[in-house]
């Protein structure tokens, strides 16, 4: 078996951990303020908000997802909502060129029906995170928040929606 990826990367980390500075998630010691927004964004690499939105830490708390669909994590909202107590507001943000946007349901189904003992009633109850058009899927997932019975009423109706465009680098609302 040819050596994993995952060796060379933990021995990256015990380079990194030599010169590692602790720092917490926000400290009211260092007189940071928990987070009062939550982002939900991509997973995409050039999707980073902590980057394109220069987050200073305590700033906000953030989900990177595929596509920054919100479906798959609408407990997760729920339960860091509950954690934290601080927050106020949610942003949606998706991006240009997302890998949701080239991908094909019907592609995806079939790569799933290959596993043994899945049938296609299992596959059709299943949310995956394609995108046909960005704006939309924006407004979609900020609706899904809004009509969340589970979700604060004062969370739920500060939810707004963006996209990012990773040419220009410029975020704008929709
Ligand atoms: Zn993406």
């Amino acid at each position: 078996m040819a050596d994993s990826l995952i060796d060379e990367i933990l021995e990256r980390n015990r380079d990194f951990a030599v010169t590692h500075r602790p720092y917490q998630f926000f400290s009211e010691n260092l007189g940071q303020k928990r987070p009062s927004i939550l982002i939900i964004t991509c997973l995409d690499p050039r999707c980073n908000p902590e980057e394109f939105l220069r987050l200073l830490p305590g700033d906000a708390a953030v989900f990177r997802v595929g596509g920054g669909r919100v479906a798959p994590i609408i407990t997760q909202v729920t339960s860091l909502d509950c954690f934290l107590g601080s927050l106020k507001e949610i942003m949606v943000i998706h991006h240009t060129d997302c890998g949701a946007t080239y991908m094909d349901k019907k592609q995806i189904h079939d790569h799933v029906l290959k596993e043994d003992g899945v049938s296609v009633e299992d596959v059709n109850q299943l949310v995956f995170p394609v995108i046909t058009d960005l704006e939309q899927s924006v407004r979609d997932d900020v609706s899904l928040l809004k009509a969340s019975r589970i979700i604060r009423r004062e969370l739920r109706e500060h939810a707004s929606g963006y996209l990012y465009d990773v040419k220009s680098g410029l975020v704008r609302r929709v």
